[in-house]
């Protein structure tokens, strides 16, 4: 089995080389990742720039774009055969509620999924001393579940391992997202030559610890599975607004 290995944080990170690592006992590893940090790029391509692509070393592979440049190029060329799966991550940091669509990590799952690859995305919860001991402990188990259990068309799995040693962690739990509450400000300060800068940033996030969130998982101690759907239409919403006089007709165009 073939297995692509990618990333936001960049091909040098730790978290890239522990999946590596791991997944090289399910099959044959290829790491394809950005050169540099891209967290938060979400679902970002490059169209106006050319990549460049630096083997670093065997099956091993350095790219100057975004994690979805990545996959798209792993799987449409780069690669002599496209993988059977896609593995993105550990990110450094969570990927929780509303985070999904920041996160550079799981738009490469997503360009996976939808590009008909099984896909999968692993972070882990913490901002600084990480505990990847857990990750190493329970990963290979997960990632016999994912290989066992492929999710269906268009679906992907968005992992979160909490930021505890081993011994404290106490289980899986499903989970759907939760709701992200998101402390940012803009801070305005003035550059060396008198031009107004701005820099966002602010608090750590919090969240609602409602029962069944992935956020409420991590805060019981326990590792976050959440499948994921990439149907966005919102069908109820769709049915209501087809019932609505719409008045634009020809006596109404300006
Ligand atoms: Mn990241």
């Amino acid at each position: 089995m073939r297995i692509l290995v990618t990333n936001d944080d960049g091909v040098r990170a730790e978290g890239i080389a522990i999946l590596a690592e791991i997944a090289a006992s399910f099959g044959e590893v290829t790491v394809v990742a950005p050169a540099d940090q891209q967290s938060a790029t979400s679902h970002a391509i490059t169209l106006h720039n050319p990549l460049r692509v630096d083997e670093v070393e065997p099956r091993r592979h350095a790219v100057s774009g975004t994690p979805t440049d990545c996959v798209l190029l792993a799987v449409k060329g780069l690669l002599p055969d496209p993988p059977d799966i896609v593995l993105s991550g550990v990110n450094h940091g969570p990927n929780m509620g509303a985070d999904v669509t920041y996160s550079g990590t799981v738009a490469a799952a997503i360009e996976g999924t939808l590009l008909g690859v099984p896909s999968a995305a692993f972070s882990i919860a913490g901002r600084s001393k990480l505990h990847f001991d857990t990750v190493r402990r329970f990963l290979p188990a997960l990632l016999k579940k994912f290989l066992d259990n492929r999710p269906p068309a268009l679906t992907y799995w968005n992992v979160n391992f909490p930021n505890l040693p081993p011994e404290k962690i106490r289980g899986v739990q499903v989970s759907h997202l939760g709701h992200r509450i998101y402390q940012d400000t803009v801070v305005r300060k003035i550059d060396p030559r008198g031009k107004p800068y701005y820099w966002i940033g602010g608090d750590e996030p919090t969240a609602d610890l409602d029962p069944g969130t992935d956020f409420r998982a991590l805060d019981d101690g326990c590792l976050s599975v959440t499948p994921l759907h990439l149907e966005l239409n919102d069908f109820e919403s769709i049915a209501r607004m087809r019932t609505w006089e719409w008045e634009i007709d020809e006596g109404n165009r300006p």
